[in-house]
């Protein structure tokens, strides 16, 4: 692999913005004594001493973007009082308080640029949406929780970093644990293992993801956690179909993914831009799942129609993909997942819980199916 260059450097840290004055930390001269050997990358920030405290989170997300850079095997960024020389401030002087981290296979060797798999996990299944507050979360707790009653071992992972929901939906709270400070070990409640960048942020800290850092925190929730062995991980993208669902669909080995839409977001072609995005990096599309299809009366039971119900099941015929299932808008489906006991443990005889077990049993059937399917074409040869 290529040497990492400086320039590579300095470019992606003129993406990690300074949120107290706005510039980013190239342009405001914050870094100093840039060291690279290998793939092993040391730099110091440059701050007033006063205000070092606070700097801890741009420290990280300057780590965290170098990080995403291929080829990178560690990063060590310290933060330095400004008015020390650069020679000082450089990596090494640095190590007493490093953060590094080291990557990929023990040796030393770069890790594989595509789609490592992750070892002990055997499926990844990525619920997404073309936009936010359709249900998304709800159905992907309510989706491994399904699976998991099938008897798989399943692991939830809340890639959704700016509105991690899932901790809550869970109802975990608290911080994960790291015993051999490699791999933190993952939450865990309702048998589900869990992982959220919710746990290691306070809910009111105000980040700037800029792309290299969201591929570095989901590329640490996915590589750096203890999942154990996982039939199945489901992951909670962020909503839409922007630059992060794409680099995320592409660098996440997915087996497949399910589009969650409201009847009005099929209206507004939201849930086909999502279609869209997934085939354009060759990832299955499992199916479309129709969520607060329609209204059910918490008092009487009577169904009404509230938005043309069903646009789901056409749309996906029209693309050709599968139709997983409806699920209607109830109140408790709202109340059980806000409250962190999703329908499907807590009220397991709902037939909601039903709806969500029949999407879940579709789903556990097209794992296999893609599981086979990727048996047969290995070495896959993508053409675009
Ligand atoms: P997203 O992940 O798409 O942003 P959420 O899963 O967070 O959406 O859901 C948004 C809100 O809608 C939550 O308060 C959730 O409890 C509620 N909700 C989701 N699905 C349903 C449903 N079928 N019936 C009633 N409320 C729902």
């Amino acid at each position: 692999m290529a040497e990492i260059s400086r320039e590579q450097i300095m470019n992606v840290l003129s993406g990690v913005v300074d949120p107290d004055t706005g510039k980013d930390v190239v342009r405001a001269n914050m870094v100093s004594g840039l060291v690279i050997k290998g793939g092993n990358v040391g730099f110091a920030l440059e701050v007033d001493p006063a205000e070092a405290p606070r700097k801890e989170a741009l420290r990280k997300a300057c780590e965290a973007a170098v990080d995403a850079i291929p080829g990178v095997l560690s990063v060590s960024a310290v933060l330095t009082a400004h008015r020390a020389s650069p020679a000082a401030a450089a990596a090494p002087r640095g190590q007493a308080h490093a953060h590094g981290h080291a990557h990929g296979p023990a040796g030393g060797q770069p890790r594989p640029a595509e789609k490592p798999a992750i070892e002990g996990i055997r499926s990844i299944v990525a619920v997404a949406s073309g936009k936010g507050g359709v249900g998304k979360s709800t159905t992907a707790v309510n989706l491994a929780i399904a699976l998991r009653d099938r008897g798989l071992k399943v692991g939830l992972l809340d890639a959704d970093i700016y509105g991690p929901s899932i901790p809550r939906m869970l109802g975990i709270s608290g911080r994960p644990q790291s015993p051999d400070g490699k791999k933190l070990i993952p939450m865990q409640n309702w048998g589900i293992v869990c992982m959220s960048i919710g746990f290691l942020i306070a809910e009111d800290t105000p980040m700037i993801w800029r792309g290299p850092m969201v591929m570095s925190a989901l590329e640490q929730m996915l590589r750096e956690v203890a999942w154990g062995p996982l039939d199945v991980l489901v992951v909670d993208l962020p909503p839409g179909t922007g630059d992060a669902q794409l680099t995320m669909a592409q660098r996440v080995p997915l087996t497949g993914a399910v589009i969650v839409s409201t009847p009005q977001d099929i209206a507004l072609l939201d849930a086909r831009k999502g279609l869209a995005m997934f085939r354009r990096v060759d990832v299955p599309v499992m199916g479309i799942v129709e969520n607060m299809s329609y209204f059910c009366c918490p008092n009487c039971g009577h169904r009404t129609e509230i938005f043309a119900h069903g646009g789901a099941r056409k749309t996906a015929a029209e693309l050709g993909c599968d139709f997983l299932g409806e699920i209607p808008l109830d109140i408790r489906i709202r109340e059980t997942s806000d409250a962190g006991e999703p329908i499907v443990a807590s009220e397991p005889g709902s037939p909601h819980a039903a709806a969500y077990r029949a999407i879940a049993e579709k789903v556990a059937a097209k794992i296999e199916e893609a599981l086979g399917e990727q048996q047969r074409r290995a070495p896959k040869i993508v053409i675009q």
